[in-house]
């Protein structure tokens, strides 16, 4: 190996893994060789384009936030600049959801961290908090290096009218996840840093926000991503066309070797810091492809990660290898001029007890999605973790329950769809439960000591946020970019 001729394999084409195929290029150079081994027919992963009566329609991830929590504009938003689509960025018309309470809309309160209100009155029209558990006890929230389900936590302070009529219907929507099961850190890091030093929670949320406003100030006095609006930048973005668009420009940008179909089977050291990766089909026997690299971006779901690190490292394996993911069908429906409320969509608590947990109205929330002949994509969504079994039936059951349920809640009987599509996605979303941070920071130390080529990366670790996802992939590419460099001037100075 000598410097520009690195060899660097990306396992898994998903955007953790095309963000650090680039990252790869811009810090390799042109020199190096980067392939990316995908076991799907295509690049994207939970990123994919297709079609609804003849109009791009979203099957996975819609959109992205366009500011980094830490100021300035998302890894997302950079990743989309730095692939040649910044002219291509659009942002929503409208963010403004409902939930359903009781069978009927109700406005989502504003201003509330992931539902938590930092007092009773911001929530008082849909939910009751108990203020007189939230007293002071002379300590804060959480102990040092203390994680919690963000359920328990804020069913203890406020009651649980707050948990289950505003936490669990907005993580319901993100992570297909329950407040009782997910961590505070993952899920809420703001509020989870704010509650190790804060003794009430009313104390902790106001710390958060005010963290928050102190980097949404950074960001807009940085002038990234305004787009010239009044209100300051905007929230939220995606790619004019569609996610798949991004995907492909970055592949194109990183140059990478895209080898498509082919899944990776085992994951072997080289004894010289190297690895080699068998490649192929499971009956493709020694006919199996072989592939040796200097270095390895791993950026699958925890289970195939689990899998090819048994031989490497079977603790990291274990660890790994316990991560809980939510199946979901996303149910997608091209209405003909509906008569659709001016909303992004609806969140549905879990207590509601309906089939669907969410509905995006695509042709109202994008305005570059509003069609000419009227026609407007509604998708709603079915399954948290842990309702697998509501899944259990054919599309056209899940069809026909989703319009049903969408025509009650909106007060009338949507017309019938002229299209409609459903994608399932099978073990989709992980559920991070508390203490996933620090177990994953643990199992990162532990094979970075061993093996310093292999890096971590995807939603299994740092988030399942398309900004996350980037972020891990850039740092997993940095870290494996870093060793092989530094072997390369090791060798040369040799
Ligand atoms: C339906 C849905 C909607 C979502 N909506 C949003 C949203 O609007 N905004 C947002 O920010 N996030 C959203 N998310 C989350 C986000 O899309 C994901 O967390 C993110 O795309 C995951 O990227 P990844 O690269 O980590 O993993 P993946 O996209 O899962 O990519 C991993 C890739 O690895 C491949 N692979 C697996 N095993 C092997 C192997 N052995 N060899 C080779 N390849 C392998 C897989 O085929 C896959 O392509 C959504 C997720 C889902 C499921």
């Amino acid at each position: 190996m000598s410097m520009g001729n690195e060899r660097v394999a990306v396992v898994g084409g998903g955007i953790a893994g095309l963000a650090a195929a680039l990252r790869l290029r811009e810090r390799l150079g042109p020199g190096a060789t980067i392939t990316i081994f995908e076991q799907g027919a295509v690049l994207g992963g939970k990123l994919r384009t297709g079609e609804l009566a003849g109009g791009p329609q979203e099957l996975g991830a819609e959109t992205f936030l366009a500011g980094d929590p830490g100021g300035g504009e998302s890894a997302a938003v950079s990743l989309a600049r730095r692939a040649g689509l910044g002219d291509r960025l659009v942002h929503p018309g409208t963010t403004q959801a409902a939930l359903v309470i009781g069978g009927t809309l109700a406005d989502i309160p504003g201003g509330t961290l992931m539902g938590v209100p930092e007092d009773a009155a911001q929530v008082a029209s849909v939910a009751r908090v108990v203020e007189e558990r939230d007293a002071d006890q002379g300590r804060p929230l959480l102990a040092d290096g203390e994680d919690t389900a963000i359920g328990a936590l804020i069913r203890r302070r406020f009651g649980d009218e707050v948990v289950d009529r505003l936490v669990d219907p907005l993580l319901g929507g993100v992570y297909a996840g329950r407040a009782d099961e997910l961590s505070l850190e993952m899920t809420v890091p703001a509020l989870a840093r704010a509650a190790h030093t804060e003794r009430t929670l009313t104390a902790a949320v106001k710390a958060a926000k005010a963290a928050s406003a102190r980097a949404r100030a950074a960001r807009t006095g940085s002038g990234n991503g305004a787009a010239g609006r009044p209100g300051g930048p905007p929230i939220f973005a995606t790619v004019d066309g569609g996610l798949t668009r991004l995907v492909e420009a970055v592949a194109d940008a990183a140059k990478a070797e895209v080898r498509l179909g082919l899944p990776v089977r085992a994951l072997e050291p080289t004894g010289d810091g190297g690895w080699v990766l068998t490649v192929g089909a499971a009956n493709a026997g020694d006919a199996a492809e072989r592939h040796r690299a200097d270095a390895i971006v791993l950026a699958v779901p925890a289970k195939a990660a689990a899998r090819l690190l048994t031989g490497v490292d079977a603790s990291v394996s274990g660890v790994l290898g316990r991560l809980d993911y939510a199946s979901i069908a996303l149910i997608n429906m091209a209405l003909p001029a509906a008569a659709l409320p001016n909303l992004s969509g609806l969140l549905i608590p879990p207590v509601e007890g309906l089939l669907i947990k969410a509905a995006t109205f695509f042709g109202v929330k994008w305005p570059h999605l509003r069609r000419a002949d009227g026609v407007v994509q509604v998708r709603a969504s079915v399954g948290r973790h842990g309702e697998e079994h509501l899944l259990q039936r054919d599309d056209a059951e899940l069809v026909t329950a989703a319009h049903a349920e969408l025509s009650r809640l909106l007060g009338g009987a949507l017309p019938a769809p002229v299209d409609t599509l459903v994608q399932r996605w099978g073990g989709a979303l992980p559920q991070y439960a508390p203490g996933h941070r620090a177990r994953i920071t643990s199992a990162r130390e532990t094979l970075r000591a061993a093996h310093p080529t292999i890096a971590l990366a995807g939603a299994a670790y740092d988030g399942v946020g398309i900004p996350l996802c980037v972020r891990s992939g850039e740092n997993a590419a940095d870290d494996v970019a870093d060793v092989v460099k530094a072997s390369d001037m090791s060798r040369e100075n040799a």
